[in-house]
This record gives C-alpha cells, sequence and structure tokens, in this order.
C-alpha cells in the first residue's frame, strides 16, 4: 500500500527506492527515515536484507523487527531497493497522482541502472478503463545533467 501524501498535487507517495547520498543538511526524509529505522546496528545483521552487486540493500519483503513490527527504513538513509513497492502503482483501482521516491534520489550517481529500470515497468501496469487518465508519477530529478532531458516536475 502507498502512502497517502500530503503534498497538495500528489495522492500518494511510492518509494520503490528509498536513501540519498547527499547528505543536505535540512533533509526532511533523511530525518524521518532515522526516526523510523530502529536500531540499524542490528538489523543489518539480519537476513531480511541482502545486498547487491554493487553493495547495496535489497528487501524483497518488508522488513520486521523481532516483535514483528515492519521496520521501514531498517538502514536509516542508506540507499535500500524495496522490491515487494514494485506491484503498488498496479495495485490501485483508481487513477492517482502519484509523487515517485519522496524518501529518495531515484537519480543518485549510487542508484544503478537495474535499480531505475526495474522501477519503470511497474509505473505501466494498472489498466483503467478506456479513455480514463492512467496514474501520473511525479519524478523529482536532483541531479543537473538530468534536467531537461527527462520530464522533470
Ligand atoms: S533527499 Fe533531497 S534533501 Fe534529502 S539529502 Fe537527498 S537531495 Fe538532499
Amino acid at each position: 500500500m502507498m502512502n497517502r501524501s500530503r503534498i497538495e498535487y500528489c495522492n500518494f507517495s511510492w518509494n520503490p527506492v528509498t536513501g540519498c547520498r547527499h547528505s543536505c543538511p535540512y533533509c526532511y526524509a533523511a530525518k524521518q527515515a532515522k526516526r523510523l529505522s530502529g536500531d540499524v546496528r542490528v538489523n543489518k545483521g539480519s537476513n531480511q536484507l541482502r545486498k547487491d552487486e554493487n553493495g547495496l540493500y535489497i528487501l524483497d519483503n518488508p522488513f520486521r523487527n523481532q516483535s514483528g513490527k515492519v521496520i521501514p527504513d531498517p538502514v536509516g538513509f542508506e540507499p535500500v531497493m524495496h522490491r515487494y513497492r514494485l506491484e503498488m502503482p498496479a495495485q490501485k483501482k483508481k487513477p492517482a497522482n502519484i509523487f515517485v521516491c519522496s524518501m529518495a534520489d531515484l537519480f543518485g550517481v549510487w542508484v544503478p541502472d537495474s535499480w531505475i529500470d526495474t522501477s519503470e515497468p511497474a509505473r505501466h501496469g494498472a489498466h483503467f478503463e478506456e479513455g480514463r487518465k492512467n496514474n501520473d508519477f511525479k519524478d523529482f530529478k536532483k541531479r543537473e545533467e538530468y534536467h531537461g532531458k527527462q520530464e522533470c516536475f
């Protein structure tokens, strides 16, 4: 399930990737991730997390602590691919404006192309009645070289 967004032009936020390495001192998302991380040192030892060939974290299922509570950001603001979130846009019953990666820079230099390529088809999974608006995805690209090359809101 996607989180409802408080941003006026978005209905939901969708975070198949979380984390960012820009380390902006004013970052709200980093503070949120820290608040929702639980014990990062303990979490990193869990076999729920695995690493890809780049040494980046992958979660195939929601991370749960020892009490069974879901921990959204078990490694704080380090980059994570949440594979179990990929199907979420396709599960929407009605078209929506979806903020992509409010808790990450999806196009940061550390993000492998495979993560971006994996999240792209997930955007096209929902099929609504012919003639109805489809989901609208809002991407916010923070790297200058992307600006002007791809749609940027
Ligand atoms: S998510 Fe945005 S504000 Fe936060 S560290 Fe990355 S670029 Fe900076």
